[in-house]
């Protein structure tokens, strides 16, 4: 016997109209490459979303069409998404900063056929056109009079949508269509695309809006530093309009600067970004002596935040971190940091400790651990093995079937992370498979000793790699960036870890750097770092 509530589609198409319809006038704050501030609200975002549906419509658009948009976080750039995913065509966010050849791949491989892109993004376009000619039409996300100068015909957002009604009628199709593809950026092999459902974001959405999970509400007003090209912003981008939270867009303005006079302009209550985002802002308020007077909690995700990092946003800051692991198969957010009442009945320390956790898991998913054979591990805290995932929001599969099948007997998803589950449901993440120090047949977990050198006041970002060992296999190296205006030494450094980890998972070496080599998202790139030390030969 089926249930007698009404089966209305899960589309993505109802988080905006509830936004228009009940946070109609909740702002939303977009800042362009020159800083220049504009402001907006759901209802007009709504419109304007409409007109983007017919001008897609007048460009022969259809459902499962792919729609590309490539630029920074920005309120056109929101009115093209939900204008492409509401008429049922597919969003395709590129990333930037992926190199050209990358995204020439990725546009190509996903037959992308119109192309909304940030001005600043222009001198990317041309070779592009070349390498992917199913791209039609490209729009520049911004008015007339900031068009780039393009040897390709392109028109402004502002006058393509002009003219165009702002009726028009969204959803009425089948929730498990394709909303949105993101690639991952292919840290191993070629890019590979997910493919996000209506029913998997909207289902992402009511799970982040958990009170232990983003706990955004009308109240907030969030600084969404986290790309919308970097899994869906980890899915802010629908559950701010969800929660109707005023909505602050930092453009490509990502250095501490601009993050922290925003915070502070538009009273903003919460952010979410990548370890390295937080850190310059950290590095520039001990600069500057500045603290925060509406901040209340930000996401730490993407890596690991080191504890120094926790420690002073909560201590020296008064801000909650909580950390959140995920990844874009996942949609992304499926563990998250938030403490529970048996931690929090612990001592101070313990409960840092616990947040520099990958964390317990949201409702509707579920997580095993596996050996090699692929044999279910015990949840001891100590048994590290291969962290497998199943869910609604979880991939069953890449874009165009790459990879093949990429799910186990029990439908499970193997995320390639190697991590511990303690009985209190904590997960933590050792190491990516493919990132663990193999030393002797036993795993050195490269971010642990990361996340405690980064603790020295000296070290700005810390990246630990194997090498190659002629009795040991393998034996980890750590490369640091020291922080600006200070110098590291191999030997304070080692004396720093000393005592901190376990004897055998001391460095061999310490290699100081200028610059430890960040990926498209602003995570420490370990396949560049593995490139440029390939000469690299032990003491
Ligand atoms: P890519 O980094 O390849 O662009 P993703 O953004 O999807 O792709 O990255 C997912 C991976 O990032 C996870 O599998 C995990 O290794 C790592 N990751 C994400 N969040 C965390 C976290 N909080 N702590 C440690 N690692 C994390």
């Amino acid at each position: 016997m089926f249930g007698l509530m009404q089966d209305v589609p899960l589309t993505v198409d109802r988080i905006l109209d509830h936004a228009a319809a009940w946070h109609g006038t909740r702002e939303i704050v977009s800042r362009d490459a020159a800083g220049a501030v504009s402001r907006t609200d759901y209802a007009a975002l709504h419109r304007t979303a409409k007109q983007v549906s017919n001008a897609l419509a007048a460009a022969g658009i259809v459902r499962g069409d792919r729609v590309a948009t490539m630029g920074w976080n920005g309120a056109r750039h929101l009115a093209a998404w939900y204008g492409a995913t509401n008429m049922g065509a597919v969003l395709h966010t590129l990333n930037p900063r992926l190199f050209p050849e990358q995204i020439a791949y990725i546009a190509r491989h996903a037959g992308d056929r119109i192309l909304l892109a940030d001005p600043a993004c222009a001198g990317l376009i041309a070779p592009l056109l070349k390498e992917a000619p199913s791209i039609e039409q490209v729009i520049f996300l911004c008015g007339p009079q900031d068009m780039p100068e393009v040897p390709f015909a392109a028109t402004d957002f502002d006058s393509w949508v002009a003219g165009q009604p702002a009726e028009y009628v969204w959803g009425g199709f089948d929730e498990r269509l394709a909303c949105g593809l993101c690639y991952t950026s292919g840290t191993t092999g070629n890019p590979k695309g997910v493919l996000y459902s209506h029913r998997s974001n909207f289902l992402h959405t009511l799970m982040t809006l958990q009170a232990d999970a983003l706990a955004l509400t009308q109240r907030d007003s969030i600084l969404l530093v986290v790309p919308m090209y970097h899994a869906n912003a980890w899915g802010v981008v629908y559950s701010a309009p969800a929660a109707g939270a005023k909505l602050v867009l930092p453009g490509a303005r990502m250095d501490g600067q601009s993050i922290f006079d925003q915070i502070e302009e538009e009273g903003v209550t919460f952010s979410a970004a990548v370890p390295t985002v937080w850190q310059g802002l950290l590095q520039h308020l001990r600069a500057t002596g500045q603290t925060f007077s509406t901040l209340k909690r930000v996401v730490i995700g993407g890596s690991a935040p080191p504890e120094s990092l926790i420690r002073a946003f909560q201590d020296d800051y008064g801000v909650e971190v909580i950390q959140g692991w995920g990844m874009t198969e996942t949609s992304p957010l499926a563990t998250l940091s938030s403490p529970t009442q048996e931690v929090l009945a612990q001592p101070y320390d313990e409960q840092v400790r616990r947040k520099g956790m990958q964390g317990r898991l949201v409702c509707g998913l579920e997580l095993k651990l596996t050996d090699d054979e692929g044999n279910r591990l015990p949840h001891d805290g100590k048994s590290a093995g291969h962290l497998k995932i199943k869910g609604p929001t979880i991939t069953s599969g890449y874009f165009g079937g790459e990879g093949g099948d990429v799910l186990d007997e029990e439908g499970f998803f193997d995320t390639g992370d190697v991590s511990t589950i303690d009985p209190s449901g904590y997960m933590q993440i050792t190491d990516r498979a493919k990132d663990i120090v193999k030393s002797g047949g036993e795993w050195i977990s490269s971010i642990e000793i990361e996340n405690i050198a980064t603790g020295h006041p000296a070290v700005a970002i810390a990246a630990v790699i194997g090498v190659a060992h002629p009795k040991w296999d393998e034996r980890p190296i750590l490369l640091v960036q020291p922080a600006p205006g200070t110098t590291c030494a191999k030997d304070e450094l080692l004396a720093f870890l000393d005592g901190k980890i376990a004897k055998w998972w001391m460095p061999d070496d310490v290699v100081v750097v200028d610059a430890i080599p960040l990926g498209a998202t602003g995570k420490i790139d370990k396949k560049l770092i593995r490139q440029q030390m390939a000469d690299y030969r032990l003491p």
